[in-house]
């Protein structure tokens, strides 16, 4: 001991707990879900892509990630909005990987418009991408993470599961609904070393938001300079839009030892918005 302070051996390598695990990461194909899969690549774990898009663009992004970080990457073409495909994506996830260590459900859609117009179809659409595909996939992982005594479930939710904005009806509903699985989940599963956590972000500028800034401007009489500034980066104190990036990092926290104890969590990256 040295100045009475106990020596602790630092590991070299960031997080080791990560190397070698396995991953399905749900909507990765674009915008947060690419980015979280980036993140975790780059802890040495294997992904599965899943999504929606170009077959040639998807091919592309497989191979970087495989060459820049030496990982190996699967892909489904699930529909999540149909179980039948969520089986087939888990299962192809075991027969490429051998297990699923992490469950990222992120794959989402938005449609802003007034409730009296607001599409039956779109609002059907959206509870099945953004809360009932949750449901699928994690009853479909969690026997086999119960075996292993290990398992991150992390569902991106929202600013939107705390508080709501007009003309997102269905999108807050779904939300909300998928912070409310969250919490029964971690309860059902937290003596049997898994976490489940939701990642709440405000604006990130991926397409998701690019599309809804025209439609906000319908629905609310604005430029759409005016929805990026008074409606957009005016929720967020900071001002400032959310990086993918940075809710990678925060998936990759949630998933290593430091992130063991946080389950039941709703986890705000919002620039401050919902602090008001
Ligand atoms: P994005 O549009 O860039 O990506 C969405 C992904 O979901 C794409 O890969 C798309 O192919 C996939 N997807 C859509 N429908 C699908 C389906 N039926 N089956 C399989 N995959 C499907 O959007 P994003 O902004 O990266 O959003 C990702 C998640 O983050 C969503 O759940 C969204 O609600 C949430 N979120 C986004 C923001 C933001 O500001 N961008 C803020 C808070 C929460």
């Amino acid at each position: 001991m040295k100045h009475g302070l106990a020596t602790t051996k630092v590991h070299a390598t960031p997080r080791p707990a990560l190397l070698g695990k396995s991953a399905i990461v749900t909507g990765s194909t674009s915008g947060i879900g690419l980015a979280v899969a980036r993140a975790f690549a780059a802890q040495g774990m294997n992904v599965l892509l899943n999504g929606l898009g170009n077959e040639t663009e998807i091919k592309r992004t497989r191979i970087a990630i495989e060459t820049e970080f030496g990982v190996g990457t699967a892909y489904s073409g699930a529909d999540v909005s149909k179980a039948d495909d969520i089986s087939a994506m888990v299962e192809a996830a075991h027969k490429a990987f051998r297990k699923v260590d992490v469950l990222v459900n992120n794959a989402g859609i938005q449609h802003v418009e007034p409730i009296e117009t607001f599409p039956v179809a779109k609002w059907d659409a959206i509870i099945a991408i953004n809360l009932t595909a949750a449901f699928h996939t994690i009853r479909a992982v969690i026997p086999e993470m119960k075996k292993r005594k290990w398992g991150r479930i992390i569902n991106v939710a929202s600013a939107h599961a705390l508080v709501a904005s007009p003309f997102k009806s269905a999108y807050v509903a779904s939300k909300h609904g998928i912070l409310g699985l969250t919490k029964a989940v971690a309860l059902e599963t937290a003596e049997h070393g898994i976490t489940v956590n939701a990642i709440c972000p405000g604006y990130v500028l991926t397409p998701l938001v690019q599309k809804q800034i025209p439609e906000t401007a319908k629905a609310r009489g604005l430029s759409e300079e005016q929805v990026v500034r008074d409606v957009l980066l005016h929720a967020q104190p900071t001002h400032q839009f959310v990086t993918a990036e940075q809710i990678g990092a925060l998936a990759v926290f949630l998933c290593g030892d430091s992130g063991a104890q946080i389950t039941g969590a709703a986890i705000p990256i919002e620039g401050g918005w919902t602090a008001q």
